[in-house]
């Protein structure tokens, strides 16, 4: 076994992304399809499919690092196993799943493509524009999905008399099936030199940048569909649909349950005990709480309507805060005087609450 770095002509500290260009590119160059008459083409096919099923899985690639081939020898070290077992590939249609996955894009039939829009906290309640920069494959930009090179003769293809199509009888079914000729890839003409950034696929990935209008109070984990903004496989097909999986990042002050926000807010033991007023933010700005006197730890106030607006009615949830009541840390001695003094005069051996649960105990036994 080869090296898969070399195999695929990057260097060891290569990132995730560097792997998968690489391997796309070497992929189309080699790929069966394309090398009928060359049947070295399928052998090292297959060594760029085993060498990339090592380096983009970050275990095989971590343990060829650790141990070399070795790693992937039948019961040697390590364990990874399975790298050369790259299974069968077909015809067209697979090299582009192949290369959608090369692109880490998780895709079904008809280029579908997942993408994960990450959100702020803030952006989540107010809603958002959102430009979101990704990379599709889309009509390739120098042939105009023609596939052929610049100044290229384009002839009619023969096998398909440029249909793009071929008809097949199946054993068993009464009538003839049609799928893309793979002569031409279903163009219906052969140029006489393939355009070389799209290999004459007749479409490439392109990069692309979108606006994507977040209503306000959209929730975390939910998902959008924007038709038309996914992968165009084919020049001439309707591009599939890009869905946008909401991912909101936790604040440090709030948490969202349903459309209210939660929150906790420290006040001193003198606020707790008389009342007071803090100030609390929220997500429309800072207000100010009345703490009312006697609050106990774990009191919950609610501010109300500045909460996540609700999505199918009007108005907004509310903002819980809790009461959280803080010991002072650093003490004078006048301030331990006066709070023994306090203590004293709560009589603070037996509390009220204290008091009623002793008593409780008392009767238990
Ligand atoms: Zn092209
Ligand atoms: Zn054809």
């Amino acid at each position: 076994m080869r090296d898969p770095y070399e195999i695929l002509g990057v260097g060891r500290s290569a990132t995730e992304a560097e792997i998968k260009l690489a391997f796309r590119k070497l992929a189309i160059l080699h790929h069966p399809d394309r090398n009928q008459d060359a049947p070295e083409a399928q052998a090292r096919f297959k060594e760029i499919n085993a060498a990339y099923q090592i380096l983009s899985d970050p275990q095989k690639r971590a343990a060829y690092d650790r141990f070399g081939e070795a790693a992937f020898r039948p019961g040697g070290v390590g364990g990874a196993g399975g790298a050369s077992d790259f299974g069968d590939f077909g015809g067209l249609d697979s090299i582009f799943s192949d290369l959608l996955g090369a692109f880490g894009l998780r895709t079904s039939e008809g280029g579908h493509v997942k993408k994960t829009l990450e959100l702020t906290f803030e952006e989540s309640a107010r809603g958002a524009k959102k430009e979101l920069a990704y990379e599709r494959i889309d009509v390739c930009g120098d042939c105009h999905g023609r596939g052929a090179a610049p100044g290229a003769r384009v002839d009619t293809c023969a096998a398909c008399g440029g249909r793009g199509r071929m008809r097949y009888q199946q054993a068993f079914l009464p009538i003839a099936l049609e799928r893309p000729c793979t002569t031409c890839r279903g163009t219906g003409s052969i140029p006489s030199a393939r355009c070389p950034r799209c290999d004459g696929a007749g479409v490439a990935t392109t990069s692309r940048t979108i606006t994507v209008d977040v209503p306000a109070g959209i929730e975390p984990g939910s998902s959008r569909t924007l038709n038309g903004e996914g992968h165009r496989l084919k020049p001439h097909q309707p591009p599939g649909d890009l869905e946008l999986l909401i991912d909101v990042a936790p604040h440090p002050f709030f948490r969202r349950s349903g459309d209210d926000v939660l929150c906790r807010v420290p006040v001193t033991f003198t606020q707790a005990a008389l009342g007071g007023e803090v100030v609390v933010p929220t997500l429309g700005g800072k207000v100010k709480l009345k703490i009312p006197a006697s609050s106990q730890p774990g009191a919950v106030l609610r501010i109300r309507g500045q909460g996540f607006p609700h999505r199918l009615r009007s108005g907004a949830g509310d903002q819980l805060v809790e009461i959280s009541v803080e010991v002072p840390e650093h003490l004078t001695d006048r301030a331990k005087t006066l709070l023994r003094e306090l203590g004293d005069e709560l009589g603070e051996d037996a509390p009220a609450e204290r008091r009623s649960l002793l008593e409780k105990l008392k009767e238990l036994f």
